[in-house]
């Protein structure tokens, strides 16, 4: 199961869940303040999935065009 970041908009605190993949943030809580104004953050898995995806695209792109 993967693990979200979400941060409240209420206090501004982050917190992790570990949710199964799809659920968004129904009936999710802030631990703090209890607020459920929740944000979704970017997970470090999906962010480096990114990093590589990009470098990967652009890599063929520069060399054998002179
Ligand atoms: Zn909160």
């Amino acid at each position: 199961m993967p693990l979200y970041e979400y941060e409240c908009s209420a206090c501004g605190r982050r917190f992790e869940v570990l949710q199964s993949l799809g659920s968004g943030s129904k009936g999710l809580t802030c631990p703090h303040c209890r607020g459920t104004a929740l944000e979704k953050m970017l997970s470090t898995f999906a962010a480096a999935g990114q990093d590589r995806a990009a470098a990967g695209g652009e890599g063929g792109c520069g060399s054998g065009f002179t």
